[in-house]
């Protein structure tokens, strides 16, 4: 790339610069002094890349040098003593100024690299970008430093997660923001908490269409910066539904059913337009995919299209119709599991049968996920109905 010329432009700014180049450079490395020149000239007759520039000519856009002996480590590479004159084509940038002058040449928006250049390479890179070169960097992606569940990944221990897999679970966008949400921060993928992860990156969306009002100000900033390339195709209109309400939709394999419990909801706008509405949706399917895979409380079968049948003696049936006025007043969950057990025993049944009572509206079942949380997700009009056995 050096001997055509298309790190020529680049290489003559940060000669140019080489003032600021150095400022910059000797925060972060040694022997960075006033003769120290961002170049690195191959000899013309041992083919050596040799440090002993005696002169920049931008002029004429040659750099003299001589061909001295090279410290690297604790060895010395012998030069020839060869003197000559390289032109900017013949040589290299030192591979602090080379890495941000790539992203300039070859307009990387998005740089995945290891924590070995994390801690070293991409702060000084970082820097040269803004500060020398006068270029955006860009976002970075630490992939090696990712934990699962709070293990390290190892394929040797199991303990691996293939990107198909995470791809059944979240949006290509979602998987990319995991890499650039708090750079340079140990981050931690956790499949249980999927939900957590998607609940983020969607107010990240919101604060980059300026929906919602960031808490801080990094936050805009960084949306304003990753959301772009994050998301191949950024259009405000996209419609998302919560991933824990697309794990509620889930639990019923009738695509129109949940696609009428989402517009009910208000999660799905009268005027949506069709991609965005079937990209909605999709979510729907990842979140049961997700359900399955940890089979967390959203890993049953909801009942929704017939109530199972079910017969109920007279105090049951009132226990049911109490706790059905109270879900109507709007509760959350706690307060909803500790009605369950008040109901129960005001009307002195048996907590364990009002709660398989319950279970058998919902999934037919005898057991369930924690009943009063549960219930506290699902569509407020369906369960109350369902608790009074309407539908
Ligand atoms: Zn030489």
């Amino acid at each position: 790339m050096y001997a055509d010329g298309e790190f020529e432009a680049v290489t003559r700014r940060v000669l140019e610069r080489a003032d600021r180049a150095r400022d910059v450079l000797a925060d972060y490395q040694n022997k960075v002094d006033e003769e120290y020149v961002p170049f690195v000239p191959q000899c013309e007759a041992c083919g050596k890349l040799t440090e002993g520039v005696t002169d920049v000519d931008l002029e004429v856009g040659e750099v003299h040098y001589v061909c001295t002996d090279v410290e690297a480590g604790d060895q010395t590479i012998e030069g020839c003593g060869h003197e000559g004159a390289a032109s900017l084509r013949d040589g290299k940038l030192p591979w602090r100024f080379e890495w941000p002058a790539q992203w300039e040449i070859l307009g990387v928006d998005f740089e995945p690299f290891g924590k070995d250049h994390a801690e070293g390479s991409w702060p000084s890179g970082e820097d040269i970008a803004e500060n020398v070169l006068d270029i955006q960097p860009p976002v970075p992606m630490v992939y090696e430093w990712f934990t699962l569940d709070g293990e390290p990944l190892s394929s040797s221990s199991g303990n691996v997660v293939t990107v198909d897999e995470v791809l059944d679970l979240l949006e290509p966008e979602v998987f990319k923001y995991f890499f650039v949400k708090t750079p340079r921060k140990q981050r931690d993928f956790s499949v249980e908490h999927v939900d957590q992860l998607v609940d983020e990156f969607d107010a990240f969306e919101r604060v980059y269409f300026g929906e919602v009002d960031p808490h801080e100000d990094d936050e805009r900033e960084l949306a304003e910066r990753a959301y772009p390339m994050v998301v191949d195709d950024p259009r405000e209109e996209r419609v998302r539904i919560p991933y824990t309400f697309a794990a509620v939709l889930g639990m019923t394999d009738d695509p129109d059913m949940r696609e009428d419990i989402a517009r009910k909801e208000g999660h799905i706008p009268d005027d949506a337009p069709e991609w965005a509405v079937e990209g909605a949706l999709a979510r729907v399917e990842r979140a049961r995919n997700w359900a399955r895979r940890t089979g967390n409380e959203f890993d049953y079968e909801l009942k929704r299209t017939a109530m199972p049948d079910a017969d109920f003696d007279a105090a049951t049936e009132a226990a049911l119709d109490e706790l059905a006025d109270f879900v109507a007043e709007g509760h959350d969950g706690e307060e909803i599991q500790g009605e369950i057990y008040e109901t129960a025993k005001r009307h002195d049944i048996d907590i364990g049968e009002f709660f398989a009572a319950g279970y058998r509206l919902l999934f037919d079942d005898t057991q369930g996920p924690q009943l009063g949380p549960f219930i506290a997700k699902l569509d407020r009009e369906f369960v109350v109905a369902r608790l009074r056995r309407e539908a």
